[in-house]
């Protein structure tokens, strides 16, 4: 009989069913995907479950082991290095992938079993600046806090930074009926369906930001009513955008200022009208300031927290949301807590059973953790569960030089990974179809993911990993998701992200339910703001910004802006994408991007290998040629190793998320 169950890929969560010979249907219960939509990577998604290079068995420094052996082996090193080192010489990094109930499962194993606070997770690289950006300014981070059904009634959205048409296909559907405003440095697949493409310069969305708020404040659109009734802080943000006007703008950006005010003109006149923010305004040293500026902009014009408008974070990967709430991120406990606020301490450990003074203090953010592997006050030790930092993490040679330095690496993965492939232990874990668990999707929906097929005989979920890690150093773990899922909810009660009335009889007796949902019988909460922000007062605050430049801009040495982002058959770091056949036939192969003008500069032709290099490192591609990318920029995907060689690592200094999107690189034929 089928199965029904959720894509193993992006944070849309489209429902789909898994019936005989694995084959995949579209569900049409599922809002995100209702019209019956999948994109290539959810239709293939089958053949992940079969793949022949698939982890079948324990590998100790590279010999196949039973699990008694690899696992005593672990706990062994683990143990010793703690001994000598201390409890923070081991570090957890885990991912966003992961099922809610790994990630309250890992955070719990990071503080209570190993006692160290070195645990974070590359949701870092994703979302944390939008993160941030919405809990400074609603108080709560609920990514898109309302359904994406309501999209369907928007009259105007503004979509900064995203590219929804290539990364997650079933959401344009809910956007067919908007005006659709694009503001990308590229004319991809969404700006070509868009009614207005804003293309300014990388790293400037800051600025477009402020100029768009600056002409509405000017041109008299803000809505004062609003403004006055359900915010504070509007008049430092008036006065800050007065500096930003629009000829200002312009030469910053490169957008026209006729193209600002048709714009910001749109959104005001709309009856429903939607800002969202995806990597492209996230990626940046500036990130959460960028995000916050796009927030003020929707809250001049009265769009948060009101029926059929508002402003949303694009989240990426298939549990961002739910893998930012429940405890594997380095500043948070479950419940989407703070781990420095004493009443949170008191709650968890109280669910943990240890006193609230054992808990670990918040450890390093995702990059400074990886830059701190191996150095004299680094960490030892790295379990890594979902995670391929060799590929995602910017710098990446850095990191690899990093990871090299380590006693130990233990990775847990289905498939050996660019970073598992270094490991001392490799431990083949379960995937999607395999296990049961929940995610939460980008609305806040949290679904419900069944086993619909047994795994390979040799193959554990990371559950069991954990538990069985953690009963060797002394602490009894639940491996049974139900069970874990359970002490989530109790853990998670009376946080901003509360579960506690969640159940998966629940989840599955309909399309989902929105979190807080915070006791038993409660309905969940599909759009948390309509009568009042999650701030003391109850009221969105404005936050005065200023734009700056990015970390790194073009020079002699390195005279064009490389931005990187994905393509439609890919996935994140490509580890599990790269093995399909008929994605690979899609998107065989990295390379870099160029405007004609300047391939004709650089006597560039397409299909010719380049060499794009950094002030961090160099990698060769083959180079396309495309009028849709602007003449001082190249665009390279991320999906395969090299990208992120050349990438800066410059942190935001609020959410600690790197500048994937922006720094200064040279482009040179090879042949
Ligand atoms: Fe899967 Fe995302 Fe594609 Fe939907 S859009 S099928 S969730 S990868």
């Amino acid at each position: 009989m089928a199965v029904k169950t959720h894509c193993p890929y992006c944070a849309l969560q489209c429902g789909m069913e898994i019936g005989a010979g694995l084959a995949i249907t579209p569900r049409t219960d599922v809002p995100a995907n209702a019209s019956g939509a999948l994109c290539q990577k959810g239709w293939t998604a089958g053949e992940l479950l079969t793949n022949g290079t698939r982890l079948t068995t324990p590998l100790l420094h590279g010999e196949a082991v039973a699990w008694d052996v690899a696992l005593d082996y672990v706990a062994d090193r683990l143990s010793a290095i703690r001994a000598e080192h201390g409890p923070d010489a081991v570090a957890v990094f885990g991912g966003g992938g992961l099922t809610n109930e790994k990630a309250y499962a890992l955070g719990k194993f990071a503080r209570v079993a190993l006692g160290t606070s070195q645990i974070d997770y590359n949701g870092r690289f994703c979302m944390s600046s939008a993160a941030a950006a919405s809990i400074r300014a609603f108080g709560m981070d609920r990514g898109m806090p309302f359904p994406v059904t309501d999209l369907a009634e928007a009259d105007v959205v503004l979509l900064a930074g995203g590219n929804v048409a290539e990364t997650m296909p079933p959401f344009v559907r809910h956007l067919e009926d908007a005006r659709l405003i694009v503001i990308d440095p590229r004319r991809t697949q969404t700006a070509r369906r868009a009614w207005l493409h804003l293309q300014p310069t990388p790293g400037t969305d800051l600025a477009l930001a402020l100029g768009l708020l600056h002409l509405a404040i000017a041109d008299d659109l803000v809505d004062e009513e609003y403004v006055a009734a359900r915010t504070t802080g509007f008049d430092d943000v008036r006065t800050s955008a007065s500096a930003w006007w629009p000829e200002r703008v312009e030469r910053v950006t490169g957008v026209p200022v006729h193209r600002m005010r048709q714009a910001v003109r749109a959104l005001a006149a709309a009856g429903n009208a939607y800002v969202l923010t995806g990597r492209g305004a996230e990626q940046h040293a500036k990130g959460t300031d960028t995000v916050t500026a796009f927030i003020n902009l929707a809250l001049a014009l009265g769009l948060p927290g009101t029926q059929g408008s508002g402003y949303g974070c694009l989240t990426g990967q298939g549990n961002g949301q739910g893998g930012r709430e429940h405890g594997q991120k380095a500043d948070q406990l479950p419940g989407y807590r703070k781990i420095d606020d004493p009443a949170a301490r008191e709650h968890v450990a109280g669910v943990w059973g240890i006193p609230a003074d054992d808990l670990p203090g918040p450890g390093r953010s995702a990059y400074e953790l990886l830059d701190a592997l191996g150095r004299p006050d680094g960490p030892r030790a790295l379990l890594l569960f979902g995670s391929n930092p060799i590929v995602s993490a910017p710098d990446s040679e850095r990191v690899a030089a990093r990871i090299g330095d380590l006693d130990l690496l233990v990775a847990c993965d289905i498939v050996m990974s660019e970073t598992a492939v270094l490991a001392d232990v490799v431990l083949p874990v379960t995937q999607w179809a395999e296990e049961t668990g929940t995610m939460t999707n980008l609305e806040g929906r949290v679904l419900l993911r069944r086993r619909a097929v047994a795994p390979p005989p040799q193959v554990r979920s990371d559950l069991d990993v954990i538990a069985g890690l953690a009963a060797r150093l002394g602490h009894r773990f639940a491996s049974d998701p139900a069970e874990v899922f359970d002490e989530l909810r109790r853990a998670s009660a009376g946080g901003p992200a509360d579960y506690s009335g969640i159940t998966y009889e629940r989840i599955a007796a309909g399309p989902g339910v929105f979190w807080p949902c915070p006791q038993d019988g409660h309905p969940g909460t599909p759009r948390p703001f309509l009568d009042a922000f999650a701030t003391p007062d109850g009221r969105a605050r404005f936050v005065a910004v200023q734009h700056r430049p990015p970390a790194e801009e073009p020079d002699d040495d390195y005279p064009v802006y490389l931005s990187t982002g994905r393509v439609l058959a890919q996935y994140q770091s490509g580890a599990q994408t790269r093995r399909i056949a008929p994605l690979v036939e899609a998107a065989p192969e990295p390379y870099v991007e160029l405007h004609p003008d300047l391939a004709a500069r650089l006597d560039i032709a397409p299909g010719d290998v380049v060499r794009v290099s950094s002030r961090r490192g160099e990698t060769k591609v083959v180079a396309r040629i495309s009028d849709s990318i602007r003449r001082d920029t190249v665009f390279m995907p991320f999906h395969w190793e090299g990208a992120n060689r050349l990438t800066n690592p410059a942190l935001d200094p609020t959410s600690r998320m790197p500048e994937f999107k922006v720094c200064a690189v040279r482009v040179e034929r090879i042949s």
